[in-house]
């Protein structure tokens, strides 16, 4: 069974009324990279306003590698970076997805997961449409065609109307030669911002890929909110009347890069906080504490300014072993595993360490760590850990799709210490997690399994 870390899931980024917006997308799609690395397209008008998409499988300075900047001068343009987590990994399912309706064409690109995809598919196939992909990202497209707007170009209402029909995890972005619509899900799992760029707007799953295009930040969408961007500046309308913030904890925790700001809240001062409390709730004395990279090293700012333990550099990680070279064998798993990671022998040799990491999965990439510590001669290892135990699936677009795959949801914490071989082992907890943030209200399902919506038939 291959070794299983979280990943990223997807990201979106779109701009219009900038010159050359192709490039735009391009460049704020390279800032989202860490989202997904399977995939990418962009959908974007042409000169002479006719809508054309672009898109292949791998990262995005290799699929756009032939682009010339200024080659493509339309002003309107969104883009998408894919990593799997429904519909399988073939390059049908890479977006943006383009659709015709009422003679005009409009593409679509989703960053998130859909709970009723299946029921959706099923009513769907009986009224006889067709899928293009097995991607859930393209339902969307099928039932605003068959509202009762179907016959019309695309609208405000007939997205609003099909949005209802969709339940889970999602922030669309969608696109016609002259218009474009943000919408994000009623529970706002997934993030979406909006910048000032020029005269035009820019709409990125983070504010990172704003800062990377020089977009100014403007707000985020909403929950439950779908935004239209044209010539005409922005409007906004409610598409759903009930509205929760439920942002995915994990976007905090794990996915975001540390310069972004989500709802507001900075998500490397989050970690950093997440760190000190960590520290308050868990104790240990150590010579030094680190963090793995990237995710763990601002929790470990924060646990050594809050326990005076010096924070040093004990661990590296290699930044070019992607992890298509973890196969599917023992061996050539700790093989990856040591390549990406690597103990500074020097700085932890006879020492006590703490290491902070982000989470624990299977717990097998900490084992490892653990012994590689102690082959480099760390004396004592005290592992941290900058979120709770993960001990349920998550259906809303991250890839832990199985209790099966999660060892907090068989072992306890001493069991789990025990498989890992730490001298000790914590985690922050649900209630120190949310204090990080300063929140009440982010979703926290992997951790107490209590789901923001119905789970239809994935239960
Ligand atoms: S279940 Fe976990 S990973 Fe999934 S959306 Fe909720 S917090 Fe995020």
């Amino acid at each position: 069974m291959p070794e299983r870390t979280l990943h990223e899931e997807c990201g979106v980024f779109g701009a219009i009324g900038v010159d050359n917006a192709y490039d735009v997308v391009m460049t704020g799609l390279a800032a989202l990279q860490h989202r997904g690395q399977e995939g990418c397209g962009i959908a974007y008008a042409d000169a002479q306003g006719e809508l054309c998409v672009d898109k292949g499988p791998g990262l995005v300075f290799r699929v756009f590698a032939q682009v010339t900047p200024g080659s493509h001068p339309g002003r309107c343009a969104i883009g998408h970076v894919r990593y799997g987590t429904s519909g399988g990994r073939e390059a049908d399912n890479i977006q943006p997805f383009a659709f015709r309706q009422g003679g005009e064409d409009y593409a679509i690109a989703h960053n998130g997961n859909i709970v009723n995809a299946s029921e959706l598919k099923s009513a769907m196939g009986r009224r006889g449409v067709l899928f293009r992909s097995s991607s859930d990202s393209e339902i969307l497209g099928h039932l605003v065609k068959m509202s009762p707007h179907g016959k019309a170009a695309i609208s405000a209402e007939a997205l609003s109307l099909a949005l209802n029909q969709i339940e889970g995890a999602f922030s669309y972005l969608v696109l016609t030669p002259d218009r474009l619509y943000a919408a994000r899900d009623k529970h706002g799992f997934r993030p979406l911002s909006i910048g000032r760029i020029g005269d035009g707007y820019a709409f990125s799953s983070e504010t990172c890929a704003l800062d990377a295009v020089g977009a100014q930040y403007l707000r985020d969408v909403e929950p439950g909110e779908l935004v239209t961007a044209d010539a005409s500046g922005l409007r906004a309308r409610r598409w759903s009347k009930y509205r929760r913030n439920a942002l995915c904890a994990m976007e905090y925790i794990y996915f975001a890069r540390p310069d972004s700001d989500i709802e507001g809240v900075n998500v490397h001062s989050f970690r950093k906080e997440s760190g000190r409390i960590l520290y308050e709730e868990n104790p240990v004395e150590a010579d030094m504490v680190f963090g793995v990279p990237d995710s763990g090293l601002s929790p470990a700012i924060g646990y050594s300014e809050r326990s005076g333990i010096p924070l040093e550099t004990g661990v590296i990680k290699n930044f070019y072993v992607g992890r298509t070279f973890i196969q599917p064998t023992q061996q050539m798993r700790e093989t990856g595993v040591r390549l990406k990671l690597t103990p500074v022998r020097s700085v932890v040799k006879g020492k006590d360490v703490v290491v902070i990491d982000d989470s624990i999965v299977r717990g097998t990439t900490s084992r490892q760590l653990v012994k590689m510590l102690r082959d480099a001669g760390a004396r004592q290892v005290h592992l941290r850990i900058s979120s709770p135990p993960l001990k349920h699936p998550c259906f809303y677009g991250i890839d832990i799709s199985s209790e099966q795959e999660l060892i907090s949801a068989r072992l306890d914490v001493e069991e789990v210490r025990r498989f890992i071989g730490a001298d000790s082992l914590a985690f922050l907890s649900e209630e120190g997690l949310l204090r990080a943030g300063h929140r009440a209200d982010l979703c926290m399902a992997c951790f107490d399994g209590n789901y923001p919506t119905a789970l239809y038939s994935f239960r």
